[in-house]
C-alpha cells in the first residue's frame, strides 16, 4: 500500500509549501493514486485529476472515494483559502464515469450506490465552505462535467480539445451525479434539456454563450487565472444569486410549459422508444420546484431504473462497440506512418464528400476528373460543405479557408508518385473501373495505395487489372460524407493484411470508424438492406400503402421509412443496386417492377423531385406522389396492418444479417450490429439486427418466417445458420 502523493503543482508565484505536504497525506487502498492534491503560498488547494498510464481520467468508484477521502481533509483544514481542479492530461480534463460499471450485469443495487457514492463525493464538493473553481481544459463530459457543476465558478480553455456536455442519455441513462439537478439550476430549464435531451457535447466557445462555463481563459494560463478568481472574488463567488430571468424560466408555470413541449417533441421524434429522455425531462422539470436531495433521490433512482432497460444495455454496448472500432488494426500497423497526401478520382457527389472530409482533417487532396466543368462542380460541392461547417461552427472560417486550400484540382493526368492513397470515386461501372485503376498502377507510386469506393462491384475483379492486386482495397464510404461516420473497409481475395491495416488507419486518422468486411456482394451494409428495401417495394406493389410501410417502420425505430429512404438514396441507384445483388443471390430476391417503372418515368426520388414522394425544394415533409395506385399490380397484402408490415421487413433484415455471419462477411455478430446501427441508422435502442433475433428468440424467428414460407413466399426461407442456432438453443451473442 503506497501513501498518497502530494506533488508539488507549478504555480507561478504560489509554489506549494513543502510543510504541508505531512498534513494532507491519505491511504489509497488501490495503490496508485489519481489524484494529486498540492497548496499554494496562498493556501489554495489544487487537485490534480491524473490517472496513472492513462491518457484519460475517469470516475469510476476508486477515484470517487479518492476524491471524497481529499475532500474531507480539505473541508478539516480551517487554513485553505480556496479549491482549484484541474487536470494533467493534454487532452482530457475528466472523460465521465467508468461505463463498465454500468455495463449489462450491474445489478440495480450496486448501480444505485455508485450513484450515491457519486452524489455523496460532489454534494462534498458542493458544500464546501472554501470558493471552488474547476480549471477545464480537454474533454469534460457526463460526470466529469457534473464534478464542475459542484464547484462556484467554471473556466475552460478555448482550446479544441475543450469539449463539455452530458451525453447520458445517448447510453440510455441521465446524468445522476448531479447533472439533472444542478445544470437547469445554472442556466435554466430550456438550455438545460437542450443539452440532456439530445445528450450534448459543446465546443468550449458553445458552452460559455449558454452559461455552461463563466469564462474562457487560454490553457496556458488556466491555472493561475482559477487561483487568481479565488484570490479577488473570495467568498463572494459562494453567493452567485439567480437572475430574474432564471427564476422566470424555473418558475413552474414556465417548467409546466417547458415539459409540455418537449414530450410532444420527444414523442414525435422517439415514439417513445427510448425511456432515458422521458425520465429526464421529468426529473428537470419536476426536480428544480423540490430540494436538492430529493431532486438528487430522483435522479438516483431513474439511473437505477434505467440501467436495467434492454434500451440502455443495447446503448452501451454500441458505445463499447465504437470504441473498439477507433482502436481496431494489427500492433504493427500502430506505427505505421499518418497519410499526408491523396488522391481522389471522380469528383462527384462522393469525391467531392471524400475529399472535403480529407482536407478538412489536414490531408492534401488531389481531386481529379475528365474535365474542367466536372471538377469545377467538385469543387463547388467541397466548397459548400466547408462553407456549411463554419456557418455551424464545427470549423472556424480561417479552419475552412486552409482546408479548401489543400485540395488541388485537377482535369488531366498527373503522376501520382507522392500520394499515400488514392481513392476511385467514378461512376459505377466494372469496365470503366478495371481502366481507371489499369492506369493508376502505372501513375502511383510503389507503396501507393489503390482504394475504391464501389458501393457493390468486386474489389477482387477491380484488383486484378493491376499488377498489384496486394495493394487494393475498397475504402466504402456512406453519403453524406461528412455526416456517416461508418466506412467499410472491403478485403479483395489478393489485397494484403498490412493494406487492410493502413486503411483502417487511414480510416480512423479521419476519424471515422471503420468495419473490416470481405468482399462478397453488396459487402455488409448494402447487402443486408437491399432485401429490405426490395420487400418494402414489393409490399407496395401488392397493395400495401406508402404511409402504411413507412410507418410501420418509422414505429420501429429506423430513422427514415424505406420507400423514403429509397427516394433519397435514387430509385435509379437502388434499382442499380438490387440487379447486382439479384444477379449475385438469384431468385430469393424478387425485384419489384415499380422501381423500374419510376426510373423510366424519370421519377429518380428526391434529386428529380418526385419517385414515391413528392419532394419540394422548401423543407418539410415530403407527400407521397400522386397516381401511384397504378402501379400497384396486387392487392394481396392490401389488409395487412402496420405491425404485421413492420414483422416481414424486419424478418428479412434479420435473415441477411444472419447470412453476413454464415458466408463470413465480417467475423462476429457485433460487426454485423454495429455495420447496421452506424452505417443505416438502425433502431440503435434494439442494438442491430442480431441482437433483435436475440431478444425475440431465435426460435420464434424461424418459426415465423417458416409460417410465412409456408404461405408460398418463399423468399422467407431461414437460412441455415439461424436453423441451427435456433434448433440447438442458442443465440448470436
Ligand atoms: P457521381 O456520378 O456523382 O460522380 C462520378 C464522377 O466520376 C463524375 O463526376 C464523373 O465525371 C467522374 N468520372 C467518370 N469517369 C471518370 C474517369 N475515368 N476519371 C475520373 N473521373 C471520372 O457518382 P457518385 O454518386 O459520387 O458515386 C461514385 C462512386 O461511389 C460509385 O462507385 C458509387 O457506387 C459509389 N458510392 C456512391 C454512393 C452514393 O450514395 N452516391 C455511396 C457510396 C458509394
Amino acid at each position: 500500500m503506497t501513501m498518497m502523493t502530494i506533488v508539488e503543482t507549478p504555480v507561478q508565484g504560489r509554489r506549494p509549501k513543502a510543510g504541508l505536504d505531512e498534513r494532507s497525506k491519505g491511504s489509497d487502498p488501490a495503490g496508485e493514486a489519481r489524484i494529486q492534491r498540492s497548496v499554494t503560498e496562498d493556501q489554495i488547494c489544487i487537485l490534480t485529476f491524473d490517472r496513472p498510464g492513462s491518457q484519460a481520467n475517469l470516475f469510476d468508484r476508486d477515484t470517487l472515494e479518492e476524491l471524497i477521502r481529499h475532500l474531507d481533509e480539505v473541508n478539516a483544514d480551517p487554513r485553505l483559502n480556496g479549491l482549484v481542479l484541474i487536470s494533467a492530461k493534454p487532452a482530457i480534463f475528466i472523460a465521465g464515469a467508468d461505463i463498465k460499471a454500468l455495463a449489462s450485469g450491474a445489478t440495480p443495487q450496486d448501480v444505485s450506490k455508485l450513484i450515491a457514492l457519486g452524489q455523496s463525493a460532489f454534494n462534498r464538493l458542493n458544500d464546501l465552505p472554501i470558493p471552488t473553481v474547476a480549471a477545464i481544459h480537454g474533454a469534460c463530459v457526463g460526470g466529469g462535467y457534473e464534478v464542475c457543476l459542484a464547484c462556484d465558478y467554471r473556466m475552460a480553455s478555448p482550446d479544441k480539445s475543450t469539449k463539455i456536455g452530458l451525453p447520458e442519455t445517448l447510453l440510455g441513462i441521465l446524468p445522476g451525479w448531479g447533472g439533472a439537478t444542478r445544470l437547469p439550476r445554472l442556466i435554466g430549464i430550456p438550455k438545460a434539456l437542450d443539452i440532456i435531451l439530445a445528450g450534448k457535447t459543446l465546443p468550449a466557445a458553445a458552452a460559455k454563450k449558454r452559461g455552461m462555463v463563466d469564462v474562457l481563459v487560454p490553457k496556458e494560463y488556466l491555472l493561475e487565472a482559477a487561483c487568481g478568481k479565488i484570490h479577488t472574488a473570495g467568498k463572494s463567488l459562494k453567493r452567485r444569486k439567480s437572475s430574474l430571468s432564471l427564476l422566470l424560466m424555473n418558475s413552474a408555470p414556465a417548467a409546466r410549459l417547458a415539459a409540455y413541449k418537449a414530450r410532444t417533441q420527444l414523442m414525435e421524434k422517439t415514439r417513445g422508444h427510448y425511456p432515458a429522455v422521458f425520465k429526464a425531462l421529468e426529473v428537470v422539470t419536476r426536480g428544480i420546484h423540490r430540494s436538492m436531495g430529493q431532486s438528487l433521490l430522483m435522479e438516483r433512482e431513474a439511473v437505477t431504473a434505467l440501467s436495467q432497460t434492454p434500451a440502455c444495455h443495447n446503448l452501451i454496448q454500441l458505445f463499447f462497440m465504437q470504441e473498439q472500432a477507433k482502436k481496431l488494426g494489427s500492433k504493427e500497423a500502430a506505427h505505421l506512418p499518418k497519410v499526408g497526401n491523396i488522391a481522389v478520382i471522380g469528383a462527384g457527389v462522393m469525391g467531392a464528400g471524400i475529399a472535403q472530409w480529407a482536407a478538412s482533417r489536414g490531408i492534401h487532396v488531389l481531386l481529379r476528373d475528365i474535365n474542367e466543368e466536372a471538377v469545377a462542380r467538385g469543387l463547388g460541392q467541397a466548397s459548400k460543405l466547408f462553407r456549411d461547417a463554419a456557418k455551424r461552427r464545427i470549423l472556424t472560417p480561417v479552419e475552412a479557408r486552409a482546408g479548401m486550400d489543400r485540395i488541388a484540382p485537377s482535369a488531366s493526368e498527373v503522376p501520382l508518385g507522392n500520394i499515400d492513397i488514392v481513392i476511385e470515386a467514378a461512376v459505377e461501372r466494372m469496365d470503366l473501373k478495371q481502366k481507371i485503376f489499369a492506369r493508376l498502377d502505372e501513375l502511383a507510386g510503389p507503396d501507393t495505395i489503390l482504394a475504391t469506393n464501389t458501393s457493390a462491384l468486386s474489389i477482387t475483379e477491380i484488383a486484378r487489372a493491376t499488377k498489384r492486386p496486394g495493394q487494393v482495397v475498397g475504402v466504402h464510404f456512406f453519403n453524406p460524407v461528412h455526416r456517416m461516420q461508418l466506412v467499410e473497409v472491403v478485403r479483395g481475395e489478393d489485397t494484403d493484411a498490412l493494406v487492410v491495416d493502413r486503411a483502417v488507419k487511414f480510416v480512423q486518422q479521419l476519424g471515422k470508424l471503420p468495419v473490416v468486411v470481405a468482399d462478397r456482394p453488396g459487402f455488409l451494409v448494402n447487402r443486408i438492406l437491399m432485401p429490405y428495401l426490395i420487400e418494402a417495394g414489393n409490399l407496395f406493389e401488392r397493395g400495401a400503402s406508402v404511409e402504411d410501410i413507412d410507418e410501420a417502420m418509422l414505429d420501429f425505430g429506423m430513422p427514415m421509412g424505406p420507400l423514403r429512404l429509397i427516394d433519397e438514396v435514387g430509385v435509379d441507384v437502388a434499382q442499380h443496386v438490387a440487379h447486382t445483388l439479384a444477379h449475385a443471390f438469384g431468385e430469393r430476391l424478387h425485384i419489384p417492377a415499380v422501381l423500374g417503372n419510376l426510373t423510366e418515368a424519370g421519377h429518380l426520388g428526391r434529386k428529380s423531385g418526385q419517385g414515391f414522394y413528392m419532394h419540394a425544394k422548401r423543407a418539410g415533409k415530403p407527400q407521397v406522389a400522386p397516381g401511384l395506385n397504378a402501379l400497384q399490380i396486387q392487392q394481396d397484402v392490401a389488409n395487412l396492418d402496420r405491425e404485421a408490415l413492420q414483422q416481414r421487413m424486419t424478418l428479412l433484415i434479420i435473415n441477411e444479417a444472419a447470412r453476413c455471419l454464415e458466408e463470413s462477411v465480417v467475423t462476429t455478430p457485433a460487426d454485423v450490429d454495429f455495420g447496421m446501427v452506424m452505417g443505416t441508422g438502425f433502431a440503435p435502442f434494439r442494438g442491430g439486427p442480431l441482437r433483435l433475433a436475440d431478444t425475440l428468440g431465435l426460435a420464434k424467428v424461424v418459426e415465423r418466417m417458416q409460417h410465412l414460407q409456408a404461405l408460398g413466399e418463399t423468399h422467407f426461407e431461414p437460412c441455415a445458420l439461424l436453423m441451427e442456432r435456433a434448433r440447438e438453443g442458442k443465440s448470436f451473442y
